[in-house]
């Protein structure tokens, strides 16, 4: 059974196909592969050459699932058993309005069903990558490289993590050959699960592999910070009370101060007269303490009394206890105050210990995350109905479920259909790419089929799923059982797709 819909145009004499799932139309010979390895000249034959993913609900042992992609068998497909057809190795067509590479019929608890299947090409797309880290990695902004190039910039920091914004279409069409060339790489990498290593101008150097904790100027990071200063006293307040007068959390966005804290205050203590540097924002917590860095809680501190602007001797005493220590509780130090309120390093009293270390207890792994995001709002729509707006409507409406690579997206409010996927819930080798450059994606819709006539979809280019069985590259994977089922439909009490 023909399995592809691109379509060779064979030339006899000297036996060169050109491609035309794509605009860069490589003419391929026989038993070679095109610019991008997806496509390849088999006995005259234009072949995706990489297997096509279909997944199955199959039970392995007691009714348990195991891990989607954990199990695979050649062959073909089990019969009875529910399944779905990704879009991972499905092909692409080009030019656009011919029907996607699949379009399955199957059924789900009774209700005829259909699935949309295709390798999108994006040159609308990007990846948001989270570093869950506290320490400086660059200044805002600021460009981030990958042999030189820029391909992309740190973006607004989040929650104990930093943010990268990479790719997009400026950096993959805007600047030059090789910018573009670098920058399509990097994501076809950090996409497929792949560590890259990156420079941020005025920032560090990093290693960034989705799902693994992020190395940031060489030093595995191993812990996500409990919060900011001021949310760490917040928590730990109460366990401090009593065993230290004073309590400092270094942070580099929110440091905290306890006894000027309202939690200080709640537990009626004293105010012991030390004044951090920085900005006062309210009672107990300030910004802008020291420089940004990778010293403690993400400043460029080293030592951590360089943040103590003065000690009030009106209100300080000889003898107050005084604990500093990092958001993730790594750095850590004890003073007490002699005679000349100055503070003297002291061995950390073991109620102060056990607090310091739960700070590290409560710390999450670090890890980077990378999340996909594209733009399938434009002409990739043709390939399944010849009015593309439908589709558009029917995925707002929610009777139309996106998925990529059987994982589930969340598609932005307004207008398009701009997704975002987390690559590690996509089976591994997801992404491919093409030289124009731009990024491969698999893609699905699915919906009902008489709503996939009513925003109409090529209904002719409908196959059952039985038929998929005779493809010989089809590659059957266990389905995982952490997220919905994506060949079922969103709604069952939903308005018409019309
Ligand atoms: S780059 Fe790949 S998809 Fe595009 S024409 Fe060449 S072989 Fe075909």
């Amino acid at each position: 059974m023909p399995d592809d819909s691109a379509q060779a145009a064979p030339n006899p004499a000297t036996d060169i196909i050109t491609c035309d799932a794509c605009p860069v139309l490589c003419r391929i010979r026989a038993g070679r592969t095109g610019a991008c390895d997806r496509y390849g000249n088999l006995d005259g034959v234009l072949t995706r050459m990489d297997p096509f993913v279909v997944t199955q609900k199959v039970a392995e042992r007691d009714g348990e699932l195991v891990p989607f992609g954990e199990q695979v068998w050649d062959g073909s497909l089990i019969s009875g058993a529910p399944t779905f057809v990704t879009g991972i190795g499905s092909g692409t067509t080009y030019p656009d309005y011919k029907p996607a590479p699949f379009i399955v019929a199957s059924e789900h608890d009774g209700v005829d069903m259909v699935t949309v299947v295709s390798e999108a090409i994006f040159s609308y797309c990007g990846l948001k990558v989270k570093i869950d880290t506290d320490r400086f990695v660059g200044p805002e902004t600021a460009a981030v490289r990958v042999a030189g190039e820029q391909v992309g910039h740190v973006t607004t920091a989040e929650y104990g993590s930093q943010m990268l914004s990479l790719g997009g279409v400026r950096h993959l069409t805007g600047g030059s050959k090789k910018e573009g060339t670098v920058t399509c790489d990097t994501m076809l990498a950090l996409s497929n699960r792949e560590a890259i290593e990156m420079t941020i101008d005025g920032g560090a150097e990093l290693t960034v592999q989705a799902g693994k904790p992020p190395v940031i100027g060489g030093k595995l990071e191993e812990r996500m910070r409990v919060g900011c200063g001021s949310a760490t006293i917040g928590i730990f307040a109460k366990q401090w009370h009593g065993e230290a007068d004073e309590v400092i959390v270094v942070d580099d966005h929110i440091t905290g101060v306890l006894s000027e804290h309202q939690a200080g205050r709640f537990l009626d203590m004293k105010p012991a007269g030390l004044r951090v540097r920085g900005r006062r924002s309210t009672p107990g917590r300030y910004f802008q303490v020291a420089e940004p860095g990778t010293g403690w809680g993400g400043t460029d501190v080293t030592d951590p009394l360089t943040i103590i602007d003065k000690i009030d001797p009106k209100k300080a005493w000889p003898g107050l206890r005084l604990l500093m220590v990092s958001t993730t509780g790594e750095d850590a130090a004890f003073f007490v105050l002699d005679d000349d309120l100055e503070p003297q390093p002291t061995e950390m009293p073991d109620k102060l210990q056990v607090v310091v270390e739960r700070i590290g207890e409560n710390c999450e792994p670090a890890l980077s995350t990378v999340i996909f995001m594209a733009g399938a709002g434009g002409s990739l729509r043709a390939g399944v109905t010849e009015n593309p707006v439908r589709l558009t409507r029917s995925v707002r409406q929610a009777l139309t479920r996106v998925t990529c690579g059987g994982a589930p997206v969340y598609v932005w409010p307004g207008g398009g259909i701009t997704l975002m996927v987390d690559v590690t819930t996509m089976p591994e080798g997801s992404f491919g790419y093409v030289p124009t450059p731009a990024i491969v994606a698999p893609i699905e819709f699915t919906l009902r089929l008489d709503d996939y006539g009513k925003i109409g979809g090529h209904l002719d280019a409908v196959r059952k799923v039985e038929e998929i069985a005779g493809i010989e590259r089809l590659k059957t994977v266990r389905w995982h059982a952490r997220t919905d089922w994506p060949g079922a439909p969103l709604k069952t009490d939903r308005e018409s797709a019309e």
